[in-house]
């Protein structure tokens, strides 16, 4: 399996409740390497660009409001089948539905403040991984 990166958020509600380092440990314990990081709040602009595929879902304005109501942590994350191992670890959107050990069942608090952002394709990696950083920053 190749090793491949992808793009992840540690979002405000787990930033509050100062849990940087709990996620990121669980990131690093599934096989995930943080090849760049950083703490930054995002500006409206930023995270309605970054959600601009929901923009016409209910929830988008309530989503964009949470994400800049705190700092994040942007990451890029490298490893073996890096987006779906990602996906893996984060659990279901809703962390009602997501399965114990997952960050989401573990760590979140609703469907809205669930604690981590995960890239859904390869594709889409790149592209987010391109929103918030310059080749430089990633040092695998
Ligand atoms: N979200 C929400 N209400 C919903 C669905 C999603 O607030 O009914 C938020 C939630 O924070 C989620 C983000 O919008 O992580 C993006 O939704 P998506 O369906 O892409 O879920 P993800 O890929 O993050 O699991």
């Amino acid at each position: 399996m190749a090793v491949t990166r992808t793009f992840s958020i540690i979002k405000p509600d787990a930033t509050r409740r100062n849990l940087t380092g709990a996620v990121a440990k669980m990131l690093e314990e599934a096989g995930l390497r943080i090849v760049a990081s950083k703490r930054i709040r995002m500006s409206r602009e930023q995270a309605e660009g970054f959600y601009g595929v929901h923009k016409e879902r209910p929830f988008f304005a309530d989503l964009v409001a949470f994400m800049i109501s705190g700092p994040v942590v942007v990451q890029v994350l490298e490893g073996e089948n890096a987006v779906q191992r990602n996906r893996d670890i984060m659990g279901a959107t809703n962390p009602a539905n997501a399965d114990a050990g997952t960050i989401r069942k573990e760590l979140a608090e609703s469907i809205e403040a669930n604690s981590v952002h995960g890239s859904d394709s390869e594709e889409n990696a790149a592209i987010e991984i391109a929103y918030f950083f310059k080749p430089e920053e990633i040092v695998g």
